[in-house]
């Protein structure tokens, strides 16, 4: 029994239309997903946010389940967040509620895809951190990096080079530890939550970055939120955006059985 078809994607995604208003890693504005995708496939579509989806499948099925007030934050390809208050995932008026990734850092910083400058993303993501890398490299920064082909610069490869001790890619993570700390304490100081999860692949494979950002939040956050939230991984790893995208399907069936 296929009851429908969940889509996870990124941008801002209008509820329950399914309208990616607009989405800076694809190029994206107003494509009515939902609505192409269901003629295709012949079948009722439902689409959100990616980070929305993942924010439902931690809260169902993953480390969230028994709290009700939770901010999210994926950092991966780009960085996305989402915030469920009194155990409702809070879309806003747009879709865009928790875009956080957009979060102005450094207003003078390099170019983001959403069209400003010095976002957390451009820091922080997967393609940030690679970019701020490449970047110091071409410059003529001395790093162990210098000498890898550039399609092999990964993540991974990053944490590497900081755990031996490599200038560069310590500086580089640092600095995202950093806005990624700052970036939380904001968000507990904003939305006073009981739970804070991240997720994404900069989370899993930034070697120290999560301890680091921990640090930051605790020397950051406001005295009520240092003791009283807790802040940890994802548990769900890389499957939770299709757990997601397959509990917005059962949640909405649940709620109204799909006529037909
Ligand atoms: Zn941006």
């Amino acid at each position: 029994l296929v009851l429908g078809i969940g889509m996870a994607i990124p941008g801002m995604v209008q509820w329950p239309q399914g309208v990616n208003l607009f989405s800076p890693n694809y190029g994206w504005r107003n494509v009515p997903v939902r609505a192409l995708m269901e003629e295709r496939l012949g079948r009722p579509v439902l689409a959100d946010n990616e980070v929305r989806a993942v924010a439902l499948a931690e809260q169902q099925f993953g480390v969230a389940r028994l709290a009700r007030t939770i901010v999210f934050l994926d950092v991966g390809m780009g960085v996305g967040g989402a915030v469920v208050l009194d155990g409702n995932l809070y879309r806003g008026v747009h879709g865009a509620a928790g875009e956080m990734g957009h979060n102005t850092v450094e207003p003078n910083g390099p170019l983001c895809g959403c069209g400003n400058r010095g976002c957390l993303e451009v820091f922080c993501s997967v393609r940030g951190l690679l970019a701020r890398t490449a970047e110091a490299l071409v410059q003529g920064r001395p790093s162990v990096l210098a000498d890898l082909p550039a399609e092999e610069l990964s993540v991974v490869r990053l944490a590497q080079a900081a755990a031996e001790g490599d200038d560069l890619a310590r500086e580089v993570l640092t600095r995202a530890a950093t806005y990624l700390g700052l970036a939380v304490a904001n968000a507990v100081d904003n939305w006073d939550p009981e739970l804070v999860v991240l997720s994404g692949p900069v989370i899993r494979e930034g070697g120290d970055l999560f301890e680091k950002l921990l640090a930051e939040e605790q020397r950051t956050v406001l005295e009520t939120g240092r003791a009283g939230v807790r802040v940890t991984r994802a548990v769900l790893d890389e499957h939770a955006k299709i757990i997601g995208a397959a509990t917005l399907v059962m949640a909405e069936y649940l709620a109204a059985p799909f006529a037909g």
